[in-house]
């Protein structure tokens, strides 16, 4: 006979990693809310709402804006896969594990890859991809706006003119960044961008966000071949959250009431005043690692103010590290990713986990865990 385990008891922590973030309690009652058939009337209600506030949220007034079934990487996967057809090309910028992860999904949609490579930490410049596209013609340009494994900020100003001159449509990965600050698909002319809902939407993982231009759709309605994956075939997928309500695959119907809370949230205190909470916690985590002795990992002009790369400083073993602060202060914090596995953390203050009282918590633990001992 095996035993049964007890009933959950998770611990109370502060999510200050790489995501996911700490939920909101009106997003975690959400979900407790009842289970709806995924042709109700009601629910279908639910569905046109989140749309809506969806393409608020991503800052464009595109038509093809819904929440893919799956992690913020299913959303990666559903722009790729439906955008490119074997033998096309691809020019993705690589400077952190997301643009890495980028270039290897359009590589196994048979997709040729060329690789814009930036180093880790830095962002890149529109001459750099420039300078990669070498006067050849693209079928799509990716880069990532909010590089969460390095903590940087990619400016979007000139890449579009890139985009144009290679003859791409654009690709933009705002996992990171929706919700937390300005996303302006309509403004930078974005082709093509995914989410996620478990950073600075603060609600827990499982919907990827996407949104289509008019253009990027009429190309994955023209395509010639049928898109690989039949789960995230958006031509599938759309006749369920367009018009005609077909079934594809059951809603995950508890996890989109989580993410109409969590949305709604971010629209009721503001997008701009979010950003401003976020730029102002963000600069006073800074501050207070600063005056620790820490340093930052990134140039002052390309960090994000949700996710901060710190180096950590001499004789202080990462893991033990991170281990004294969640088992002394119930605060996670992220480790390094790649070339900064073990010499960097990374510190979010992402949604609701961005407070002032956070950012005290974590200096005291990190002030604690530097004392000699
Ligand atoms: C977290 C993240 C992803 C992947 O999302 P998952 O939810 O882990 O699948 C992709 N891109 C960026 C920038 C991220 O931060």
């Amino acid at each position: 006979m095996s035993k049964i385990p007890p009933p959950l008891n998770p611990p109370r922590r502060t999510l200050l990693g790489p995501g996911p973030s700490d939920v909101a309690p009106s997003v975690l009652l959400a979900m407790a809310q009842p289970t709806l058939g995924h042709l109700d009337p009601a629910f279908l209600l639910v569905m046109d709402e989140l749309a809506l506030m969806l393409r608020q949220l991503f800052g464009t007034k595109n038509e093809c804006t819904l929440p893919m079934s799956g992690t913020g990487s299913a959303g990666m996967e559903t722009v790729f896969v439906n955008l490119l057809q074997p033998g096309d090309r691809a020019l993705i910028g690589v400077n952190g594990v997301f643009g890495m992860r980028m270039a290897e999904v359009a590589r196994r949609c048979g997709a040729e890859v060329v690789e814009v490579s930036g180093e880790w930490g830095r962002a890149f410049t529109p001459d750099d991809f420039t300078r990669a596209a070498a006067g050849q013609k693209f079928k799509l340009m990716a880069l990532v706006h909010a590089e969460t494994s390095t903590g940087v900020l990619q400016s979007m100003d000139g890449m579009r003119d890139v985009a144009d001159a290679c003859g791409a449509l654009l690709a933009m990965d705002c996992v990171t960044s929706i919700g937390g600050i300005a996303v302006q698909v309509d403004q930078w002319g974005i082709d093509a961008a995914y989410a996620g809902s478990q950073k600075c939407l603060s609600c827990p993982p499982g919907l990827a966000p996407v949104t289509f231009s008019p253009r990027a759709a009429d190309v994955i309605r023209a395509r010639k071949t049928a898109v690989q994956s039949w789960y995230l075939d958006l031509n599938l997928i759309l006749s369920y959250w367009g018009g005609e309500r077909a079934y594809h695959h059951t809603a995950p119907i508890n996890m989109l009431y989580a993410l109409h809370e969590a949305s709604r949230l971010a629209l009721e205190e503001g997008l701009p005043e979010r950003e401003k909470r976020h730029f102002k916690n963000g600069r006073a985590l800074v501050a207070g690692l600063e005056n620790l002795g820490l340093q930052h990992r990134v140039p002052e002009s390309e960090r994000l103010p949700q996710l901060t790369a710190i180096a950590i400083p001499e004789g202080i073993d990462d893991g033990t590290a991170r281990s004294f602060l969640l088992n002394e202060f119930g605060i996670e914090i992220g480790g390094g990713l790649g070339p900064m596995k073990g010499n960097t953390w990374r510190i979010g203050l992402m949604g609701a986990a961005s407070t002032p009282a956070n950012v005290a918590l974590c200096l005291a633990g990190i002030s604690k865990l530097l004392e000699p001992r």
